[in-house]
């Protein structure tokens, strides 16, 4: 069931904050409805859904006029505020009614035109639904238990059991000037209805007031869900999350499969470097009952739950039945190829026809599989970017609670491909194509151990604002959740110990199961011991050597074996440090761990380089971090009789070295295309310390 969250304190508190101007309390009570709608995921998720309320204003000449206040695109209706919802002048577009027909580009160019204010987003693809509606107050969700109501095959009539006259149905047609058309002359047959029920696409509900349009959507969706529960003898719950457990397929094909997509991205961009996909595992206790289901391969051909999604997941998933799991590499790359090879064809096939109809020309968008279905692992989003990925799966899982609680009702039959091309290749989305350039490290899965330190944090931070998605790894429960947070949404990590034989691999399998497979090594995690070599116990110079050389070792060795898997080169990148070639007093049991480190990443470099791995590193000193305290700073200025600034900037260039420029040295190696078996100084100059 859906929640009424309706609350009047809450109410007042967004009124009260508008000030005394009417139409912005008005407006105030339609920013607090469209939050309480958007954060419920089972009215709307990411972006989707939409929300309207119509105002009297002043114009700059001080005539009242009618104003429309809709959803802008590019705002999420769970967080949005005033700004989120542009005025429009409302008169010209219900003027637009008038028309036999409008284009997509007209229809923007005419609501930009009519803004209140030239800087506010374009207004929903919707508006003109919500400006020829008569109503104040008008809300529109892709509700999961609408979406199964809405692609049942005898939906008209389901709709006429469950609401009497309460609500109208509206066929499908694509968003925009004609659907708005024939849903007011729909609205204008049943005046007295409460809402619409768009087939094959989600609902409206509308009123006189925030609170009675708020109201009626909530009811109408939980009179549709006790309807699903009566009818199918089941609760419908939506699908979703992740379990704890990672299971060793995931861990074994997530990487493959994310190989065998960057070789498609390479064929279909002709760029040899493409880049592999972001992944994003759902594998909860919902998707491996729908798991059980044995009709998924039926199912995976259906298609989405309402046309938005197709943009994120496309029409179909790519569909991996434990048979062709068992076929290993072969077997996968065969069901890749044929994915694109069917996608190609849908689009050559309604490219045409939209050319035959139109006269038009469309551009084929990558025709990789943006989901995936695999048995026994769980339903994979798979996009550029880990926020892309697992936008993809939220959808993914609401078509399969819609999937699921429509076929216990009758069927899910969402629209036909022909028609969702439309949707996928909508020509305001295809002038984006092309503009704009990714950053430069978009969708690179970068490892960092001890990154919560002050160069692992540095360094996932510049990588980070290059678009890369972060794996952090630190020792340190609070110190993984400092950097996570400061890194934001997008990023993930796990805090272990890094020695034992075994951590690699745990460290991997967690980095898999949050985005797919690795990129990028940077093995950065140290800690020193000291003590003169002539008195220095075994146990301690052991210690060290388990931390400054065999963790290196054996993450280095694990990040391998998934770089192996996925089949696209991949980059390891040591801290070293300048101990390992120029050793301090008492520094001994960090120094030669640090250049067994030191050799370990120039026989990397041999060892590897031919699968297109480099192994660089840098030798870096003198950082404040944890290994440099203030203490040891204070000391050591002391000892040498300088104050602290003059110890620190204790070299050529007589500036003090911070963790950033570790960083942006670790991003430059990471960005150097044909450098791999070399060892950057980041040091501010220290001739001793100087490579040959
Ligand atoms: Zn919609």
């Amino acid at each position: 069931m859906i929640q009424n969250k309706w609350d009047d304190a809450d109410e007042r508190r967004f009124v009260d904050a508008a000030g005394s101007d009417p139409a912005d309390q008005e407006l105030a009570r339609r920013v607090y409805t469209s939050r309480l709608i958007g954060q419920d995921h089972d009215l709307v998720l990411h972006g989707g859904g939409n929300t309207s309320c119509k105002v009297k204003r002043r114009d700059i000449f001080g005539n009242e006029i009618d104003v429309l206040h809709v959803k802008g695109s590019g705002w999420d209706l769970g967080a949005i505020q005033a700004p989120g919802l542009p005025g429009v002048c409302l008169k010209p577009l219900q003027e637009l009614r008038a028309l036999g027909a409008l284009s997509d580009e007209d229809m923007v160019n005419f609501q930009r035109g009519n803004l209140l204010d030239s800087t506010s987003p374009n207004p929903s693809v919707e508006t003109l639904l919500h400006a020829f509606l008569p109503h104040t107050f008008v809300g529109h969700t892709h509700a999961t238990a609408m979406l199964a109501l809405a692609d049942l095959p005898n939906a008209k009539a389901v709709v006429g059991e469950i609401f009497g006259n309460r609500l109208a149905v509206v066929p499908f047609i694509m968003p925009g000037f004609e659907l708005a058309k024939v849903a007011a002359e729909i609205f204008d047959n049943n005046p007295d209805v409460e809402g619409l029920l768009l087939i094959n696409h989600g609902h409206f509900a509308f009123g006189d007031s925030a609170r009675q349009s708020y109201d009626r959507l909530i009811e109408h969706t939980n009179m549709v869900e006790d309807w699903l529960e009566i009818t199918s003898g089941a609760v419908p719950k939506s699908a979703g999350g992740r379990s704890p457990e990672m299971t060793a397929e995931s861990t074994d094909i997530l990487p493959l499969l994310r190989g065998i997509i960057g070789d498609a991205n390479a064929a279909f961009s002709g760029d040899r470097d493409a880049k592999m996909p972001v992944m994003n595992l759902r594998n909860g206790e919902n998707i491996q009952q729908f798991f059980e289901r044995n009709d998924l391969a039926v199912l995976s051909r259906r298609g989405v739950a309402t046309p938005d999604h197709v943009i994120r997941t496309k029409n179909y998933p790519l569909y991996l039945s434990s048979e062709m799991l068992a076929g290993g590499r072969a077997a996968i790359s065969k069901a890749v190829d044929d994915f694109i090879a069917e996608y190609t064809t849908y689009f050559t096939l309604n490219a045409a026809r939209f050319k035959a109809e139109t006269g038009g020309e469309k551009t084929m968008l990558s025709p990789a599989p943006n989901l995936a279905w695999i048995e026994g692992v769980g339903i994979v989003g798979i996009s550029a970017d880990a926020k892309a990925a697992s936008i993809a799966s939220d959808l993914a899982a609401q078509n399969m609670t819609a999937m699921t609680n429509g076929e216990d009702c009758g069927g899910f039959h969402p629209v036909g491909p022909e028609k969702l091309f439309d949707m996928e290749y909508w020509s305001l989305e295809q002038a984006k194509l092309g503009k704009g350039t990714p950053p430069p490290f978009q969708g690179r899965v970068v490892m960092v151990t001890g990154g919560g330190g002050a160069i692992g944090l540095a360094t996932a931070r510049e990588f980070a604002a290059l678009g890369a998605n972060l794996f952090i790894v630190d020792l340190k429960q609070d110190a993984l959740d400092h950097a996570l947070s400061e890194l934001g949404k997008g990023h993930g990590g796990i805090a272990m110990d890094i020695t034992g034989d075994d951590a690699g691999e745990r460290a991997m399998a967690a980095c898999i199961q949050e985005f797919g497979g690795l990129d990028i090594l940077v093995s950065n995690a140290g800690a020193a011991w000291s003590g003169e070599m002539a008195k220095l116990d075994n146990t301690t110079l052991r210690k060290s050597f388990e931390l400054n050389f065999f963790a290196h070792q054996t993450f280095a060795k694990a990040a391998a074996a998934v770089f192996s898997a996925q089949g696209r080169g991949g980059q390891i990148l040591f801290n070293v440090s300048k101990q390992a070639v120029n050793p301090g007093r008492s520094m001994g049991a960090y120094g030669i761990p640090k250049a067994a480190t030191f050799f370990l990443l120039r026989q990397l470099a041999l060892e590897l380089g031919p699968s297109g791995v480099r192994v660089n590193g840098i030798n870096a000193d003198r950082i404040r971090s944890g290994l440099l305290d203030d203490a040891f700073v204070s000391e050591r200025a002391k000892a040498r009789g300088i104050d602290e600034n003059t110890y620190m900037a204790g070299n050529l260039i007589r500036r003090e070295v911070e963790a950033k420029h570790v960083a942006q040295a670790f991003v430059t190696l990471a960005k150097s295309e044909r450098t791999t078996a070399h060892v950057m100084t980041v040091d501010g100059g220290n001739i001793e310390a100087a490579l040959r």
